[in-house]
């Protein structure tokens, strides 16, 4: 088991990772003196439920823990105030109070969503994050929660620090493949960002992290979560170098909102996003070696380098700015200038994104 800490002073809190660890789930709970008084509600969807739930029902039970549970479709589509709605009036009717805590056992989807309802029932209460998918020990670090709006993704949310998370890294092996790979692109972002030497590991042992190798998806797992952990800590609100970990994102959301959530996942998006940010920085005279390896560390794990030739390119372009990140003209990119480290522009024109996606498709 590994264990690292998000040094948040008095918001602070530490992540479990390893095999098994659900069924220990009551004593991680004891040790952090969740209520065993008032109420709990699991948060989860229609896919995990089956796979998952009972056992995270059963260690909470045998524990002493009183807990409901309120499943949620799986999808992005759940990440909505109407779903928000239905989650606090299951709040309501199972008695919730101020001490009791909600439980998000899922992927991305459900921690944003069950943090979100933590972070607005009763103007707050406290959250536990027990992530099911590779994706989620993004998602799972750092206290952003939000629901999306049918015109923008995430726009209402708020920031919600969770009081642990439990990765048990058993709860993967159910993961459909294209599952796997969407996450490990994440996992790679991180390396990219911030250690060259975690982003050579993830090259060198692709195959393994595909076949869901114990030691290396729990290594893999732990460097993701400390990077992540590690820039959070010295900028939790977004004031700068948080920006950081969207390298990709701002191609990739556009991505997502023009291909539909289902065409394309959110890890694919942002596959793609990076090889595009990786293709920007030739604009900006950094090394063209920064765009094939990463084209090539992406397409080793399987995942898509290019934009379906289909997409329309002003689509994809008008997308990017009703993204957060746009203001006043010029837009904000992250720009790898190496691998492992990378800088926040604030110049971007659009000529140079709208070139860098004709290329992307070019290439398909
Ligand atoms: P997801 O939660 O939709 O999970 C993907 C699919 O896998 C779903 O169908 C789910 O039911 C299924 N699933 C989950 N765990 C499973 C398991 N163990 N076995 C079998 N099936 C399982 O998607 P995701 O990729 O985990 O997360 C994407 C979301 O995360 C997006 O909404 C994105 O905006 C958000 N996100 C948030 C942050 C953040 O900092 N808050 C960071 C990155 C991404």
């Amino acid at each position: 088991m590994r264990e690292l800490k998000v040094e948040l002073g008095e918001r602070s809190y530490p992540i479990y990772i390893g095999e098994g660890l659900l069924g220990n789930l009551a004593t991680y709970l004891d040790q952090h003196k969740l209520s065993k008084v008032s109420p709990m509600l699991i948060i989860t969807d229609s896919s995990v439920a089956p796979l998952h739930l009972s056992k995270v029902m059963d260690a909470l039970q045998q524990g002493g823990y009183s807990a409901a549970s309120y499943v949620v479709p799986a999808g992005e589509k759940s990440k909505s105030l109407a779903v928000l709605e239905d989650i606090v009036t299951a709040a309501l009717e199972n008695g919730l109070d101020r001490k009791s805590a909600i439980l998000a056992l899922g992927g991305g989807v459900v921690g944003d969503l069950a943090g979100f309802a933590a972070a607005s029932f009763m103007r707050g209460i406290r959250f536990v994050q027990i992530p099911t998918t590779i994706l989620a020990h993004d998602s799972s670090v750092g206290g952003k929660v939000a629901v999306n709006h049918p015109m923008a993704k995430n726009i209402i949310g708020a920031f919600h620090q969770p009081e642990l998370v439990l990765f048990d890294i058993s709860i993967l092996t159910t993961l459909p493949i294209r599952q796997v790979r969407n996450g490990l692109s994440e996992v790679v972002k991180h390396g990219l960002i911030w250690d060259a030497s975690f982003a050579q590991w993830c090259d060198d042992n692709a195959d393994k992290l595909l076949s869901l190798d114990t030691e290396a998806l729990q290594y893999a797992l732990y460097q993701g979560c400390r990077i992540k952990a590690i820039v959070v800590s010295q900028d939790e609100r977004e004031n700068d170098l948080r920006a950081i970990l969207n390298l990709g994102h701002t191609i990739g959301h556009a991505l997502e909102a023009v291909a539909g959530y289902s065409e394309l996942l959110h890890g694919e998006a942002i596959s793609i996003g990076m090889v595009g940010a990786a293709k920007l920085a030739q604009q900006f005279g950094y090394s063209p070696e920064i765009h094939s390896e990463t084209k090539r560390i992406f397409e080793k794990l399987g995942l898509p380098v290019t934009i379906p030739a289909h997409m329309d390119t002003d689509l994809i372009i008008s997308a990017m700015m009703h993204d957060k990140k746009f203001k006043e003209g010029t837009m904000a990119f992250i720009i790898p200038m190496e691998i492992g480290k990378v800088e926040i522009r604030k110049d971007v024109t659009v000529d140079q994104v709208r070139k860098v996606v004709e290329s992307l498709k070019g290439e398909a």
